[in-house]
């Protein structure tokens, strides 16, 4: 058999493209990228020539792909998988197929690379030794509120991946939950020209991008409770519905 290769793209900057990820673009058999033209614009400023077929794989249609692909990898070919940018399967498409292959027997294996939540881990200045992440936060007000409840007795730094237009609402939402002295990181535009991260408590970073409403694509990491935060948080017992709403 062949194999399926889950491979990483930059973030921002295509400098952080590995040797590995242009030696695939250019061999791999098939080619499944979420987003077919900006593939191609990726493997142009890599100056790499894609060489085997490249077909879409997004949200929408990974679960019904992913078995033609794996036909194809049990006949031997290498089929590459690449998300917009970072690691795919990390709020990315990518698990359906490493499922099915692991379902089948088929070898599976990864070409590390950029991902915007390790990058603002690293750069955040908080404790990096054990740490969550948490994708991105409910859209509606009401479940974020419900959610981050179930995280107020977390004791591990927390990554959210965020965008700028709902980042006060979710800023808002965390003072709320965690009050204003929690410590924590806005991440913005990491690996790009204006990166920036901006370091304070929950109420200073709130002050901040309402003074700075921020553009851009970004990660807030959260400082986890203190033993003492984390002993005084009741404990949200949620009922079997809101966990199922809250994709718990
Ligand atoms: N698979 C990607 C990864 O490994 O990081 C994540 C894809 S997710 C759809 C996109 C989100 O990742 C953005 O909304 C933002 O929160 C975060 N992100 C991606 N690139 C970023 C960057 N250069 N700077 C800050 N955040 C970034």
């Amino acid at each position: 058999a062949g194999t399926v290769v889950l491979a990483a793209t930059p973030i921002g900057n295509t400098a952080d493209a590995s040797q590995r990820l242009k030696d695939l673009l250019a061999q791999a058999d098939v080619v499944a990228a979420e987003d077919t033209r900006r593939l191609y614009d990726l493997a142009n400023r890599l100056g790499v020539r894609v060489g085997g077929r490249v077909i879409a794989y997004h949200d929408h249609n990974e679960r019904r792909q992913a078995d033609p692909l794996l036909d194809q990898v049990e006949s031997g070919a290498c089929v590459l998988v690449v998300s917009d940018a970072g690691m795919p399967t990390i709020n990315d498409p990518g698990l359906a197929i490493v499922r099915r292959a692991i379902e089948r027997g088929l070898p599976v294996t990864c070409a590390p690379g950029p991902s915007a939540a390790m990058d603002a881990l690293a750069l955040s200045g908080l404790p990096t030794d054990r740490f969550c992440y948490e994708g991105f936060l409910p859209r509606k007000a009401t479940e974020r509120r419900q959610y981050l409840r179930t995280l107020q007795g977390e004791r591990r730094t927390m990554v959210f991946y965020e965008s700028p237009r709902r980042l006060v609402d979710s800023v808002d939402s965390l003072l709320e939950a965690f009050g204003p002295d929690r410590a924590m990181a806005l991440c913005r535009e990491l690996t790009k020209t204006y990166e920036q991260v901006e370091r304070g408590s929950i109420g200073e970073i709130r002050d901040y991008i309402q003074q700075n409403p921020p553009r851009g694509e970004i990660v807030l990491v959260l400082a986890g409770a203190s033993r003492e935060e984390a002993a005084a948080a009741a404990p949200e017992v949620l009922s079997e519905q809101d966990l199922a709403r809250l994709a718990l």
